[in-house]
């Protein structure tokens, strides 16, 4: 379920798809890596051969910006519906409300996160936030020692691209997170 563009791979899956794979990947305790992939992005991998292994190295490359849309329909592909990274991120807290799973936001200034988790548990009352962490806590063991506690089964990383999606992988086999999403500048943009 992927397409590719100039060496960057794109999934084609349905916003609906997704949603789904998504809880069942949690149920089976698979671990996925979730990356927003934009115009931008893929011509920065251009000339960065590690950054383009690093994407399409995510479980899902979802396609943030109309430009991957056109581009897919011109070569007939699938991809038809925009799924920006912030959408991805509300409609995962809308699914782990409804299926009883835990987030955690990880990244941006100290006290962002902790204005977007306040946000985010007024839009969705039932969300269970497992923790938050400024994105400058420089003691990594910390780091990930705080997400482990917390038992999270979604983690949101909010350091900006591509450092984020760097740290994910590096520190995937770290941590008993079952999805993991690069969030940029999202938890800016939810605690207004
Ligand atoms: N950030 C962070 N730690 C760092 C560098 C950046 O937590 O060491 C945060 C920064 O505070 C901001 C986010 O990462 O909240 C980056 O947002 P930006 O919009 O620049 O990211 P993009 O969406 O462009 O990748």
């Amino acid at each position: 379920m992927k397409e590719r563009f100039l060496g960057v791979d794109v999934s084609s899956h349905s916003y609906e798809q997704l949603k789904k794979n998504v809880i069942d990947d949690i149920n089976h305790k698979k671990q996925s890596f979730i990356v927003a992939i934009n115009p931008e992005k893929i011509l920065k991998a251009q000339q960065d051969e590690n950054l383009r292994n690093l994407l399409n190295k995510a479980t899902y490359q979802i396609p943030d910006g109309v430009g991957v849309l056109v581009a897919s329909r011109l070569k007939k592909g699938n991809i038809k519906e925009r799924v920006t990274g912030i959408d991805m991120l509300l409609t995962l807290c809308e699914q782990a409300e409804e299926h009883g799973k835990s987030v955690f936001l990880y990244g941006a200034k100290p006290g962002i996160a902790e204005e977007a988790k306040e946000e985010l548990v007024r839009k969705y009352p039932g969300l269970k936030i497992a923790g938050v962490l400024d994105g400058y806590e420089k003691d990594e063991q910390k780091v990930i020692q705080t997400i482990n506690e917390s038992q999270a089964d979604i983690l949101f990383v909010a350091l900006g691209s591509p450092k984020q999606e760097y740290w994910i992988v590096d520190h995937m086999d770290e941590l008993n997170v079952s999805i993991f999403q690069g969030v940029g500048g999202s938890f800016d943009v939810i605690s207004g």
